[in-house]
């Protein structure tokens, strides 16, 4: 069995690339893996999930089930290769595992296969990590607009924010392209753009033929996450149809009617607003980010 390790900040595309690349027959993504490890498992009270479970089938998921954590727990196991070594015993079949684990924490000196590193635009970026710390900001609400107008009436304190999360980031992939300097990086935002260029050439670093994954259709196929962004999780439950549970957020995912999220991506026009993003834009953050990626420093049109 092979492994790809998914390796990104977070919102950078990560878990719906895995959900992409479960499309493929016989390639497996179980999302979060380190969720697993006996540091999680055996730490009740800490932050997380201490039983993680399939976001599907909850306890009674074939793959991730009560035994295999047994075998972590007994083992007192902190390495994913342990865990990628019973996965295969036990799931012969399974031809190519997808661990998205995203970071450096749990892949640092545990090379695989193959490594993609996931990235969006800056812009979209940010968009997404002030969009989650909203609540820290004093927005008490999920309106993505109306966080547009907030952001506007506390520009100040949003770009001193905006500039310390960049150089977090930046920090973020300077160490990750110095562990991997040969990992592919996956432009998430741009994975349709000509005519699907990026997708190709994943397929080529991938060693798997043209159109060997199903972009379009990725939330219809059986998965099992460990977690991970929600986003392509609502809409593969909007695919089974149900979607009674979707509150203000979700159905705004929801919406999207993209094959990845990134028209979900263009909510940084709400965020990012013009006085924003002027200051943000002449940051050296903002160009460092830009460069490290291989992005545009002027913001995607929408
Ligand atoms: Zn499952």
């Amino acid at each position: 069995m092979k492994v790809v390790q998914i390796i990104g900040p977070s919102y950078s595309g990560s878990t719906v690339l895995g959900y992409i690349l479960n499309t493929k027959k016989n390639w497996f993504f179980g999302s979060e893996v380190y969720r697993l490890l006996d540091d999680h498992l055996s730490a009740p009270g800490k932050k997380g999930k201490p039983n993680p479970q399939c976001d599907f089938c909850g306890e009674t998921c074939e793959f991730w089930n009560s035994s295999l954590k047994n075998l972590v727990l007994e083992n007192k196991t902190n390495s994913l290769d342990d865990v990628y070594r019973w996965f295969s015993e036990r799931n012969p079949d399974q031809e190519v595992f997808v661990d998205g684990s995203k970071s450096l924490r749990w892949f640092s000196g545990n090379e695989k296969d193959y490594q993609i590193v996931t990235a969006k635009h800056p812009v979209r970026l940010l968009a997404s990590f002030l969009y989650n710390e909203r609540k820290k900001s004093g927005y008490n609400e999920e309106s993505i607009e109306g966080f547009g107008r907030y952001v506007d009436d506390n520009v100040d304190w949003f770009f001193k924010r905006s500039v310390l999360v960049l150089r977090r980031v930046v920090n973020n992939y300077k160490e990750v392209f110095e562990k991997f300097p040969d990992a592919f990086v996956c432009k998430m935002d741009e994975l349709h753009c000509d005519e699907f260029l990026e997708m190709r050439k994943l397929e080529q670093y991938l060693n798997v033929e043209e159109k060997s994954f199903d972009v379009f259709n990725f939330s219809q196929y059986e998965v099992h996450p460990l977690g991970g962004n929600r986003a392509p999780y609502w809409q593969a439950m909007h695919s089974k149809g149900k979607k009674e549970s979707f509150g203000e957020r979700d159905s705004y995912y929801n919406n999207a009617e993209s094959f990845g999220d990134y028209k979900i991506d263009n909510k940084f026009f709400h965020i990012v607003t013009k006085s924003l993003g002027e200051r943000v834009g002449k940051s050296s953050e903002y160009q460092e980010l830009s460069d490290i990626l291989g992005y545009e420093t002027t913001f995607p049109s929408e």
